[in-house]
């Protein structure tokens, strides 16, 4: 097969195809550096109409296209293959916010509108989006819908595909499919845009969206909580659960400890607990927050707690939070897992999966921690602290193997929010049954039937 490079060049000028190895190294590896491909070409559009020409001329040609938005995806979605075969679409340039609509609470955006300027957009016309991830500065709105992301808001507002009511997109062949609607209430049939938000680019390619804004809260009232097990935290979250809870997430001490001894983050309570819950309330009256958590505290669910101040502090815990994933890399290697289950089990769950790794290596570091409202864990484990940096790594199948087992074993699924890209492809049958494969096959035949779009990625191996 050969690329017709020139051909897909001419399409958006050369300034923006990338051909030189180097320029395109940071299109060609994945966030954490676990996937390096290789391409003979990078592509940024501007419009959607050079996205449709480029896919009119990669079904002509047979050229695999891999679609990407900010490449911050974690399970290998937007990396090409290392045989330098796939041409890498880069939505980088189509960022624009075509229009904010307060009288009808929506936006409508190119893909590549970075989340972060998206919710700076909203929130200066008064509303909010509230997709909320750490990646936040980096990835872009067509990579959120493709991962159908979720995120810390979760909770209250739903993931990437509950604040999304339209969509762009050009498929396979380059056609255009213009559903960028603005409609709440819309039963005309199969809901399309569903089809291609979660699909990680491997059905279409997300060009615009119109999302769902919301009132913005008056005020948050935030709290970072002493608890003794998780157990606690499950019981603190029935507790609050009253109020508008719009955020809840579980802390290991590893993870404060982690940030306290590489950053000059400070510990927000006076003593060393086990487990801490950082818990987010919106517009509940003055004072709600300290009084549930003074309840809390009477019954013995939380043993301290504070409670934000002023909009710093409340940054200050978010950070906490925000920075895990950063300063866990400071510790050494360490095996990702992105698992969810019903939220009751997260306690049981949390006990089988730290017995079952600690029997497999008994000096790894268990490092859990998450949107434990949601029932959503990345339960992460850190090298021992004294082996050598990629010792641990070629453990990865082992002790995932074992952390999805426990996970299936209570109900869960091993892709809470990062979706499968090509690192779980070939465990999909653990957790889809034959006929949602085949229908799932199908739908990819039906879509893509030259098979163009994002190879190697989501469907396992036939
Ligand atoms: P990319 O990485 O570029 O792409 C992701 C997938 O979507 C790939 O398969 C790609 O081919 C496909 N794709 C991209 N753009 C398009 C398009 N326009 N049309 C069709 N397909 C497309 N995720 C969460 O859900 N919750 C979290 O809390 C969270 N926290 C994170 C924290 C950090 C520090 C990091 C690095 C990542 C985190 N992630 C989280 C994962 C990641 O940020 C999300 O998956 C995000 O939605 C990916 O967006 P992106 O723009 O980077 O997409």
């Amino acid at each position: 097969m050969t690329i017709p490079v020139q051909r897909f060049v001419d399409i958006v000028d050369v300034k923006h195809a990338i051909t030189d190895a180097h320029e395109m190294t940071q299109y060609l590896r994945d966030w954490r550096g676990i996937y390096h491909g290789s391409s003979p070409l990078v592509l940024r559009p501007l419009t959607t109409l050079q996205v449709s020409e480029i896919l009119k001329v990669a079904y002509e040609t047979n050229t695999p296209i891999v679609p990407q938005s900010g490449n911050t995806g974690l399970v290998g979605g937007s990396t090409p293959s290392a045989d330098n075969t796939q041409v890498v679409l880069s939505l980088d340039r189509m960022t624009r916010i075509i229009d904010v609509d307060a009288a009808n609470n929506t936006m409508t955006v190119e893909a590549g509108a970075i989340l972060k300027n998206i919710q700076d957009a909203a929130d200066a016309a008064d509303r909010m989006f509230p997709l909320s991830l750490a990646s936040q500065g980096i990835c872009r709105i067509g990579g959120n819908l493709s991962t159908n992301a979720g995120g810390l808001n979760v909770l209250a507002y739903g993931n990437a595909r509950d604040l999304c009511l339209g969509l762009e997109v050009v498929l396979s062949d380059g056609r255009t499919w213009d559903g960028l609607r603005k409609l709440r209430k819309d039963n005309t049939g199969y809901d399309l845009k569903n089809m291609f938000i979660g699909a990680e680019g491997t059905l279409g390619v997300i060009t615009g969206a119109v999302l769902k804004l919301f009132p913005k809260p008056r005020h948050f009232e935030t709290a970072c909580v002493a608890v003794p097990s998780p157990h606690a935290a499950l019981e603190l979250l029935n507790h609050t659960r009253s109020n508008r809870v719009v955020a809840f997430e579980l802390l290991p001490d590893a993870a404060l400890q982690f940030m306290t001894k590489h950053s000059d983050a400070k510990h927000p309570l006076a003593a060393q607990s086990p487990w801490y819950v950082l818990v987010e309330l919106a517009d509940a009256s003055d004072g709600t927050l300290v009084q549930t958590l003074g309840a809390a505290i009477d019954s013995g669910i939380a043993t301290d707690a504070v409670v934000a101040q002023s909009e710093s502090q409340r940054r200050a815990m978010w950070a906490l939070r925000e920075g895990i994933s950063d300063i866990q890399k400071l510790e050494g290697d360490s095996i990702k897992n992105d698992v969810s289950v019903p939220v009751s089990r997260i306690p049981q769950f949390i006990t089988d999966a730290t017995r079952g790794v600690l029997a497999y290596n008994r000096d790894a570091r268990i490092f859990s921690f998450g949107h434990m409202g949601d029932g959503n864990l990345h339960f992460n484990i850190s090298q021992p602290a004294d082996w050598k940096r990629g010792a641990f790594l070629p453990h990865w199948d082992q002790i995932t193997g074992i952390v999805e087992e426990v996970a299936l074993k209570h109900g869960g699924s091993i892709s809470a929010e990062h979706g499968i890209g090509r690192m779980k492809r070939n465990k999909m049958s653990l957790i889809k049954s034959p006929i949602e494969l085949k229908m799932m096959r199908d739908l990819k035949a039906m879509l893509d039937p030259k098979g163009i779009l994002n190879p190697g990625k989501v469907l396992p191996e036939a």
